[in-house]
């Protein structure tokens, strides 16, 4: 393709919301035949909502919203957005002082609430950190997971206190659009750090094959996804927003941020969608291929 006709691609880019990064990105993107979608943000709206928390033992179920929402309020994610702000509205008060806050991406957020020591993230994350699981929680979780939620483990002290069970919900457009890549020949893959459980529900409704999809991955875990599907020959896109997707977003032959994503997402991505709707991931497809065949 000439110079001149990648501008003006580039040009039509912007127009449609897509930030190209170099003309260069047009030319990779003509070849690719296989999309990693980020599940949390990009297939979903990442607006989730707190719809249950269990409390076991002698704390109460607000004091363990209050306790994790005040962790939770010093980080971006959108688990956390929405545990701090189910907290907010039940405790109708500011929340907690947060000292020696920590986050893991992918694993969870730590932090020093009136003198306890608060964990809040994913149960395995939470035994890495040397909290043992009792069964009953275990119950919970499963419960959890089967009706299609995602759920938060939270401990105080090194002792699990509670679960947070939140809901998200699939973006408008994301089943149009999978559609739409599909008939462009490209191949959808979800990938996500949630449960199976909910990552295959979302595939189910989206039309993502059951054996496409990657759950429990860890983020180290995403950019191993996307090397796997390219030693198999693929050219792979990857699309995401957290800071969990960065490196694969590097890793894969074009990423593709979601502007509403962190900035190390926008960073590391090709592409950056400004309207978050995963219809113009598909436009940018379109829009590289019919800008290298007028040239031709
Ligand atoms: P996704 O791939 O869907 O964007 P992440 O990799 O960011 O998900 O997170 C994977 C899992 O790690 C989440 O489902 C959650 O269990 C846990 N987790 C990550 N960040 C947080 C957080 N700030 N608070 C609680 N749990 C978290
Ligand atoms: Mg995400």
């Amino acid at each position: 393709a000439t110079p001149t006709a990648l501008m003006t691609g580039t040009g039509r880019g912007a127009q449609l919301g897509i930030l190209i990064k170099g003309p260069q990105v047009l030319e990779d993107t003509r070849t690719v035949n296989a999309i990693l979608l980020d599940k949390t943000g990009t297939v979903t709206s990442g607006r989730l909502e707190v719809t249950d928390v269990t409390a076991l033992g002698d704390t109460h179920a607000e004091e363990v919203l209050a306790r994790a929402g005040a962790v939770e309020a010093a980080s971006e994610h959108p688990i956390a957005r929405a545990i701090a702000e189910a907290a907010k509205h039940g405790a109708g008060t500011e929340l907690p002082h947060v000292s020696n806050f920590h986050s893991a991406p992918g694993g969870g957020v730590r932090g020093v609430v009136d003198g306890a020591v608060i964990l809040a993230g994913r149960p395995g994350w939470l035994e890495n950190n040397d909290v043992s699981i009792p069964d009953d929680y275990r119950a919970i979780f499963t419960r959890q997971q089967e009706s299609g939620a995602t759920a938060i483990y939270v401990a105080q002290n090194g002792r699990m206190v509670g679960v947070i069970s939140l809901k998200d919900t699939i973006k408008e457009n994301s089943a149009a659009a999978i559609a739409k890549l599909k008939k462009l020949g490209l191949r959808p893959l979800l990938l996500t750090g949630d449960n199976k459980e909910v990552a295959q529900q979302v595939a189910a409704q989206v039309g993502i094959a059951p054996e496409d999809v990657f759950a429990d991955v860890l983020p180290e875990g995403k950019v191993d996804a996307v090397k796997r599907l390219q030693e198999q020959g693929l050219t792979v896109a990857m699309a995401g927003d957290g800071v969990n997707d960065a490196a694969a977003l590097a890793q894969a032959d074009l990423g593709i941020a979601m502007g509403s994503g962190t900035d190390v997402a926008i960073e590391a991505a090709d592409l950056t969608i400004m309207g978050n709707d995963l219809n113009q991931v598909a436009q940018a497809i379109e829009l590289s291929r019919s800008t290298l065949s007028t040239i031709k």
